[in-house]
């Protein structure tokens, strides 16, 4: 079966990894500190918090930003529970908005009908890797206690009118699972525009240990001592890990640069055909396409899924919509609350595509969405 999604692990990834293996450090060690410094260089910021998923990074940027019961976190019900259930996790109530038809992702307007006085985070997701409506969700929470959050799991590496993701929002998560652009097997990143948040979320992630003589409350007691002022939990991303992750990131740019190429294929391929719509970018974004996300819109998603998983093509779907799961919908959350986004995961079908797919697989990927459409 080829892959939806699969990582591309080299000799230099190899050999990254062996020679930190057999070195003092096998986790939180200098691996993890350059890593570190090259997310941040990347998104544009003065630091980046390694963790190990991006589910960690999501709840440690909410633990981060400090939201608990009787905080509001917005979201879009077009992506990964996570988005959402470490925002639950941390005793927050979670409100979703719609997205717009033509990205997938959150709709300013939907947002804007559904802020409070209680509203703490607007979490945007880059979905299939286009950034977020910046300009609109930064108008709606500039005037407010609002932070903006944007989930990029799907989305290092691209940029919106020249600023980088990781630099558009006031906190952005990561996730280097083997299927997104890059990968440290097991892995994620927070990175922040306000480095009191960036403090915040190392201490977190570090059990919540402070060893910063200027923090703690006593600091005569001798070279042992530490204290522990807030929860944390162990999300340290080993540095054997961190080594693979920054091997990779020499080769972002390649990844991004052929995900783009094959992602261009299929639109090149598809174009045309009625019963299809094919993911746009909008002027001023530079996506990493982490899906490639076709939508057939004569009600034959479940048929033209199955036929080309019965050809051996590893297809998707993303998302079920987040608040369908028995988990929010026991809290009374009703289908129907986001007609936008439900149409969306009605129609959707994730393309394979990795940066080691082949133009041939491409084209027969092409071949059977056409076959199957009669034409
Ligand atoms: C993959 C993903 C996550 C979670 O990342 P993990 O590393 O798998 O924990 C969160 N949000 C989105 C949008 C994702 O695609």
């Amino acid at each position: 079966m080829l892959p939806y999604g699969r990582q591309s692990v080299d000799d230099g990834d190899v050999a990254a990894v062996s020679e930190v293996l057999t070195s003092d450090w096998l986790t939180t060690g200098p691996w993890v500190r350059t890593f570190e410094s090259e997310l941040a260089e990347l998104a544009g910021t003065q630091g980046a918090v390694t963790v190990t998923s991006g589910t960690a990074a999501l709840h440690t940027a909410y633990a981060a930003i400090g939201i608990g019961p009787g905080d509001e976190v917005v979201t879009t019900p077009l992506t990964f529970v996570a988005t959402a259930s470490t925002a639950t996790m941390l005793g927050a109530t979670v409100v979703f908005a719609d997205v717009t038809p033509d990205t997938g992702n959150l709709d300013p307007d939907s947002v804007s009908a559904v802020l409070t006085d209680r509203t703490r985070v607007v979490s945007g997701v880059d979905y299939g890797g286009h950034p977020i409506d910046v300009a609109g969700l930064r108008g709606l929470v500039a005037d407010r206690d609002t932070l903006l959050l944007e989930d990029a799991a799907h989305s290092i590496g691209g940029s919106l009118d020249g600023t980088p993701v990781g630099s558009l929002a006031d906190v952005t998560t990561f996730s280097f699972f083997p299927t997104k652009n890059l990968t440290t097997a097991e892995g994620g990143a927070v990175v922040a525009t306000d480095p009191e948040v960036l403090r915040r979320a190392a201490t977190f992630r570090n059990i919540g240990m402070v060893k910063d003589p200027d923090r703690m409350q006593r600091s005569d007691e001798g070279a042992w001592w530490y204290e522990v002022h807030e929860l944390g939990v162990n999300y340290r991303l080993p540095d054997v890990l961190a080594a693979l992750g920054s091997n990779q990131l020499t080769r972002l740019g390649r990844f991004k640069a052929r995900r783009t190429e094959l992602h261009r294929r299929y639109t090149e391929g598809l174009a045309g055909l009625d019963e299809l719509v094919l993911p746009p970018t909008r002027d001023g974004a530079d996506p990493t396409w982490h899906l490639y996300s076709l939508r057939i819109r004569d009600g034959r998603r479940r048929a033209l899924f199955d036929h080309l998983r019965d050809h051996g093509i590893g297809v998707q779907v993303n998302y079920i919509p987040v608040y369908w799961h028995p988990l929010y919908a026991a809290q009374g959350y009703q289908r129907g609350m986001c007609p936008v986004a439900e149409e969306y995961y009605e129609q959707e079908i994730s393309l394979p595509l990795f940066p080691d797919l082949l133009d041939s697989d491409v084209d027969r990927v092409i071949e059977l969405v056409r076959g199957f459409l009669g034409g």
